[in-house]
């Protein structure tokens, strides 16, 4: 059994991958119940809402590699440990068996290089299946750079893989993770991607949760329009479930890197315009132009519905479908409400707060019937906007609040 300082080790230095659930929280324990900032078990959530736990671990956080903004990276005096495939096994065994966990997240350092690193966690994966007899849900983070061949077979094994991007462009990783390309990360990605539609023909069960990746974000002076155009454009051509943007937190002393975190507000921003992308059918062109930044002040359906007041008010009783999910505070289970309950009549701003459908933003931007009931002058309804972002402490569904959505998908979903 793998002993109680290596595992700490392995599960300290798993927590800032962000790819499979949220991370960030300094709250520590003082004398009662509980530790978020702890390592360990992490949770993740599926397509409808539902939180698994799973058991999020290193395979080794001893790494050939020195990305400048990594703990484990070589040239930092840490405390190293590498697990067998062995203890990882019955490690996830015995906490499944004792329900702890539903699942693992098992990621690595680049131990020797990525062949001999993903062989390690290609055998991990094989034992779990075959020898344990583990059919719970298993997340792989893949080596980028490790032979294909190896990749693929692990995405026969494995529910879910990731190859994290890290740092959006090429000249970042080239300055911040030297031993990292774009190519050699993409191009796993695409293997895999490839496979997985030739498979669905096959109604077999590769990489049955697709794929998801992570960026860290303030790491390097990409702005989040160039990141959004790249999650963008990663969601067109290989279909991935997820793109997780990790808020850089300063934890070594690189010179290359900023002093100061880049801070949760922007983070926050980004999974509210990458759902926007997914679910509203906006485009990053319509939100954000390539070199801008996200507004701190307004969520981006907010600032993009300021910038168009050609378009409102909105009449709540007229309008198609596609606009109404582009009326701020209006999400699209409220949409369908809408729409459905105007077969029945012409609808009023009681029947709103009767169906349960938050007014708070929406006010400024609707009309019932031509009625009008916000704000008139320009200044008030952005002051008036901005005291309801401000009051919700970076909440991570603000753009959502009218609960059509559960809370917590945004931060990682299986
Ligand atoms: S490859 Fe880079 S990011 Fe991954 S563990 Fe090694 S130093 Fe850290």
């Amino acid at each position: 059994m793998i002993s109680a300082e290596k595992l700490k080790i392995l599960v300290e230095s798993a927590k800032f991958d962000v790819s499979c659930s949220s991370s960030g929280s300094s709250r520590k324990n003082k004398g009662g119940i509980g530790n978020a900032s702890m390592g360990g078990i992490c949770h993740s959530f599926t397509q409808d809402g539902r939180c698994i736990s799973l058991l999020k671990i290193l395979m080794t956080n001893n790494c050939v590699y020195d990305c400048a903004y990594c703990l484990s990276r070589r040239s930092n005096d840490f405390p190293r440990a590498i697990a067998t495939p062995d203890e990882i096994c019955e490690l996830t065994m015995e906490f499944y068996k004792r329900n702890y966990i539903e699942g693992l997240f098992l990621s690595s350092a680049v131990y020797k290089n990525p062949d001999y690193t993903m062989e390690l966690l290609l055998e991990t994966v094989i034992k779990l299946r075959k020898l344990y007899g583990f059919h719970g849900y298993i997340h792989l983070k893949g080596i980028p750079g490790a032979d294909q061949k190896l990749i693929m077979r692990a995405g026969e094994f494995v529910d879910r893989m990731s190859f994290n991007l890290e740092l959006p462009t090429e000249k970042s990783l080239r300055l911040l993770a030297p031993q990292k390309t774009k190519k050699s990360i993409l191009t796993p990605i695409s293997f895999l991607h490839g496979e997985k539609d030739a498979d669905r023909s096959k109604k077999s069960r590769f990489l049955p949760a697709g794929q998801t990746t992570q960026m860290i974000v303030g790491a390097s002076p990409e702005r989040d329009g160039q990141i959004l155009n790249l999650t963008q454009a990663l969601y067109k051509k290989y279909a991935l479930k997820r793109v997780y943007y990790s808020s850089f937190v300063p934890t070594t002393n690189s010179a290359l890197l900023p002093t100061v975190p880049a801070g949760l507000l922007r983070e926050h921003r980004l999974y509210q315009a990458d759902w926007l992308i997914r679910f509203y059918g906006f485009s990053v062109g319509e939100l954000i132009s390539e070199n801008e930044n996200l507004s701190k002040d307004y969520d981006p359906k907010c600032a993009w519905a300021l910038k168009h007041p050609e378009l409102f008010p909105v009449d709540v009783n007229t309008a198609p479908l596609e606009m109404l999910i582009r009326i701020p505070g209006i999400g699209v289970k409220s949409a369908y409400k809408i729409i459905s309950a105007r077969r029945y009549g012409r609808l009023s701003i009681t029947d709103f707060e009767r169906m349960k459908i938050a007014l708070k933003r929406a006010i400024h931007f609707i009309t019932f019937s031509g009625k009008f009931f916000g704000s008139i002058k320009e200044n008030m309804i952005e002051r008036a906007l901005k005291s309801l972002d401000n009051s919700k402490n970076y909440e991570q569904l603000s753009l959502f609040s009218n609960s059509e959505i559960n809370t917590s998908v945004l931060t990682g979903e299986l």
